[in-house]
């Protein structure tokens, strides 16, 4: 992802951080302007700031290590100064697994908070809220005497903030996750998003609502992106769902040039100029299908005027035959995981045609227009 660098590897999950979370810092910032500049003070914050989001790390790591479990890689994790993101690779298949991989998050916040309960056997309850009102507004500064003894009361609270804020019933926050998964038991996966995106969406006009009468913009802004991302989120599985249910029969193409790997690149060259053809499967002599030519190795030997050069030398060997029957989701993963941009389609050991990726571009595109 772009505007985003790594800052450590854990269990084979590169964790990174987005540059707005630099903004972060501009809180410690102002509560030190506010507060002339105490260093005991800016320093507590920068340290309660990286405790939080320790948590949150913990937090999408309890998502991570569940997919995991289920055999589900995650690309990797994504802070920013509005929380984490675990980016999985894909979405698990089975209902029940959907549902642990979205609770295991909010369940980790509910075991920081078990792991500092004990604390509050030693603490003097008074009020939390007072202390984190005066750090929010920046005002009269609480002591540092203070705030040592209001570090874990306060990260205790914002652990349950959290566990419960995710838990709403509305993407992107885990709770719709949870929720469409408990639907999709019975409805199967399209009519559950769509049901789970409906209540997020009426539940983003409540919040847009209250925000605007008790004037705060922050709810606002939190309903209009929790009612877009329902749509976009159903938009996604409505196009997932049409993957599956058509196969490869329905896309693949009879027409195609096969190229042998001693001829030169100028006929695949022109195929690609024309347009119609932009992946190519090499051939030998026996009709057997014995590589692929990629479109950017097409290009890089274009750009490197190298047209004359023989098919062989812009080989690329790794490719799998393809029955009709697959459906197209899973072409679009293995294009996706293994880098695939042409296959041969055979039946009953004959080749009948190819399926390539500005095919399934083309598949998407259209039905994204459809379904608006
Ligand atoms: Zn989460």
């Amino acid at each position: 992802m772009r505007g985003t660098f790594k800052i450590v590897t854990v269990a084979d999950i590169p964790v990174k951080l987005h540059w707005t979370f630099g903004l972060l810092l501009l809180w410690p910032a102002y509560v030190a302007y506010g507060t002339g500049f105490q260093l005991g003070l800016v320093a507590w914050l920068a340290l309660f700031i990286l405790a939080l989001f320790f948590c949150v790390v913990l937090h999408e790591y309890g998502h991570a290590l569940t997919a995991r479990h289920y055999g589900v890689k995650t690309r990797d994790i994504i802070l920013s100064p509005i929380g984490g993101v675990a980016r999985l690779e894909r979405l698990p298949e089975q209902p029940w697994q959907e549902f642990s991989i979205a609770l295991a998050g909010p369940l980790v916040n509910v075991a920081i908070c078990c792991v500092m309960a004990p604390y509050f056997l030693i603490y003097p309850f008074d009020s939390v809220w007072t202390i984190a009102r005066q750090l929010l507004q920046g005002g009269s500064a609480p002591t540092l005497a203070d705030l040592s003894l209001h570090f874990i009361p306060i990260l205790f609270m914002i652990n349950i903030l959290l566990a419960s804020f995710n838990l709403l019933p509305a993407f992107p926050m885990d709770g719709g996750r949870v929720f469409r998964a408990l639907l999709s038991i019975r409805l199967g996966r399209r009519r559950a998003t769509q049901l789970a995106a409906y209540v997020g969406q009426a539940l983003a006009v409540g919040f847009m609502f209250h925000g605007f009468y008790q004037g705060v913009f922050l709810n606002i802004f939190i309903g209009l992106f929790v009612f877009f991302t329902a749509a976009q989120e159903y938009r996604v599985v409505r196009l997932e769902s049409l993957l599956t249910e058509n196969t490869v029969r329905e896309l693949l193409r009879r027409q195609f040039t096969a190229l042998r790997s001693e001829e030169s690149l100028e006929r695949a060259v022109e195929g690609l100029k024309q347009g119609v053809e932009k992946n190519f499967l090499v051939m030998n002599e026996a009709e057997k299908v014995i590589g692929v030519l990629h479109e950017e190795f097409l290009l890089e030997a274009i750009k490197q005027k190298d047209e004359s050069a023989p098919v062989a030398s812009y080989l690329s060997d790794r490719f799998e035959v393809i029955d009709p029957d697959t459906s197209l989701k899973t072409i679009f993963l293995k294009m996706q995981e293994q880098g695939y941009s042409i296959l041969p389609v055979y039946e009953d050991d004959k080749l009948v045609g190819v399926i390539d990726v500005s095919m399934m571009n083309n598949f998407l595109r259209l039905q994204q227009k459809l379904i608006k």
